[in-house]
């Protein structure tokens, strides 16, 4: 059929690669739209996905994150964030909220009266509000979307691949993570979406000696080398673990962060 309007039952086909992304605003104009995924919680993600989006706004580009990551949104306390999202008179249009330096953010965090309330919402509701992150904000001349997804490989992250025009993907790892696993994984569900893989972030790393500036390795010495090798991808960086990091965060300051993840900026071009 010519003209899909993403409805089997109108043209009677069922269409093996049916096509079933949603649509944004007449206004909405993003040039690439990044996930950063990881397989599970708490190894930095967020962090990642904002740190990647101060490089992009500070390339000149007109940056703006997505927080899909709806029961764990962390993204406007990095930035500092404390207004709340609007809308419109007829409730057709939500503005995404912006950080000091110009990051258009959307996140559940930015919707609730109380930052400490629960979202308990079963999955498919959770997804209708990532759809509608996308669907019903307006982000008007946006360069770089990066869209901070929930960990794994669930039921959100499927919307999200199927409902909005990711680009592509970048995976993050710490080295206790069962790396070559998540690895796998994230290449599989993004060789089945038909995304791009841009390439894995290796996070907590190691530490630096305050003393001498020699590098621990906590974990142990990391595999992220050989996995990356193993599955024909790029290794974008690595982070160490830095109590500056985690208080830029804490103190809602994450937009001067140092020079992180240069390489892995260069790559998302
Ligand atoms: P995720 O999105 O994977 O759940 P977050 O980005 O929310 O993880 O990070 C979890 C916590 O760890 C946050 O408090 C963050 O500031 C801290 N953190 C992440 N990476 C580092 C790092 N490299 N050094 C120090 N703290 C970090």
């Amino acid at each position: 059929m010519s003209e899909c309007n993403h409805d089997c039952s109108s043209c009677g086909e069922t269409c093996e690669k049916r096509d079933f992304l949603a649509t944004p605003k007449d206004s909405t104009k993003i040039g690439k739209m990044i996930a950063v995924m990881s397989g599970k919680g708490g190894v930095g993600k967020s962090m990642i996905t904002d740190i990647l989006a101060v490089n992009a706004l500070r390339k000149g580009y007109k940056t703006a994150i997505l927080d899909a990551d709806v029961t764990g949104p962390s993204v406007p306390k990095a930035f500092g964030i404390t207004e709340k999202a609007y809308g419109n008179s007829d409730g057709t249009t939500i503005y995404p909220v912006e950080s000091r330096q110009g990051i258009k953010i959307m996140s559940m965090n930015l919707l609730l009266s109380d930052d400490g309330d629960p979202v308990v919402w079963r999955g498919p509701v959770i997804s209708g509000a990532v759809k509608q992150f996308y669907t019903d904000v307006l982000w008007e001349n946006v360069d770089y979307m990066f869209v901070d997804m929930p960990p794994g490989t669930g039921d959100v992250p499927l919307t999200v691949f199927q409902s909005l025009p990711i680009d592509g993907i970048v995976v993050v790892t710490t080295p206790q993570d069962l790396v070559s696993m998540i690895v796998e994984k994230a290449v599989r569900m993004a060789e089945m979406m038909n995304v791009k893989i841009y390439g894995i972030i290796e996070n907590m790393s190691y530490i630096s000696c305050p003393h001498c500036g020699e590098k621990i390795y906590p974990y142990g010495k990391s595999k992220l080398n050989e996995v990356a090798a193993n599955f024909n991808i790029p290794v974008l960086g690595a982070l160490p673990i830095d109590e500056e990091l985690s208080s830029l965060v804490d103190k809602g300051e994450i937009e001067s962060v140092g020079d992180y993840l240069a390489e892995a900026t260069e790559a998302l071009k």
